[in-house]
């Protein structure tokens, strides 16, 4: 709480130039009087291990290799191991537009030849558009926001949202209902979160196969 913002950013630039480290993860949120894309936009791009620079993001949206957010990359592999392997044509309904999970997830479905709709706080009539969809991502970090009856029976269902009800954790899908219908749902916790560190784990490996590659 007491670190300077100068003192974090010529840290970073320290872990950028040592050829020892291959991957850097500034683990947000930074105390108020920290500027938080300051601190991100000065991590090398191919050290980026969580996807956030905006250099990353570029190149996601442009379909150009980078580093993608954990998050996202986990629920479309969550996705895929539960059978959902060719995705063209469906529904994906987003919910969330953040830079660390709603639009980097709708890129990645996008990228999958998905029809994507991202929704958020201003959205008309959320349940009509969670209503008609084959995929729904909930990425809104309210305490079971989409009732389990908006589900379509079928749909495959990811509740990355991680919320605290008095002592439990709650998702933001009402998973009890949702399960009635869903063809696969995620459980919180024990869903997204772990698939999370994983993919961390994986973007650190591809930045130190990368970063080898480029010393060679
Ligand atoms: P965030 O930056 O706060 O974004 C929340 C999004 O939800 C915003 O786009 C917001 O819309 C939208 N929203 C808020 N209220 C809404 C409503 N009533 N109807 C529709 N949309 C609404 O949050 P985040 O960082 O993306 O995280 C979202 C949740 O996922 C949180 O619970 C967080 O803890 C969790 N999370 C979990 C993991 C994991 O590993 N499992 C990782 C990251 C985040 P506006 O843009 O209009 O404000």
């Amino acid at each position: 709480a007491d670190t300077a913002q100068t003192d974090l950013l010529d840290l970073i630039a320290q872990l950028n130039s040592d050829p020892a480290v291959h991957g850097i993860l500034v683990q947000m949120p930074l105390p108020k009087h920290l500027d938080e894309q300051a601190v991100i936009d000065a991590i090398d791009p191919d050290k980026d291990v969580d996807g956030l620079h905006p250099v990353n993001a570029g190149r996601l949206a442009s379909g150009l290799p980078g580093f993608v957010p954990c998050t996202p990359q986990g629920a479309i592999a969550l996705l895929e191991s539960a059978g959902l392997t060719d995705m063209t044509g469906l529904k994906a309904v987003v919910i969330g537009r953040s830079v660390l999970v709603g639009k980097p997830m709708a890129q990645l479905l996008l990228e999958r030849n998905a029809t994507v709709t991202i929704c958020h706080s201003r959205t008309r009539d959320l349940a009509s558009q969670v209503k008609d969809a084959d995929i729904v991502v909930a990425a809104v970090g309210r305490p079971e926001l989409i009732q389990g009856d908006w589900i379509k029976d079928g749909a495959y269902v990811i509740d990355v949202g991680i919320n605290r009800v008095e002592g439990h954790l709650v998702g933001d899908v009402q998973t009890e209902e949702a399960e009635k219908h869903a063809a696969a749902i995620t459980p919180v916790p024990g869903g997204c979160g772990p698939m999370t560190v994983q993919m961390l784990l994986e973007n650190t490996l591809l930045a130190a196969r990368r970063q080898e590659e480029t010393a060679r």
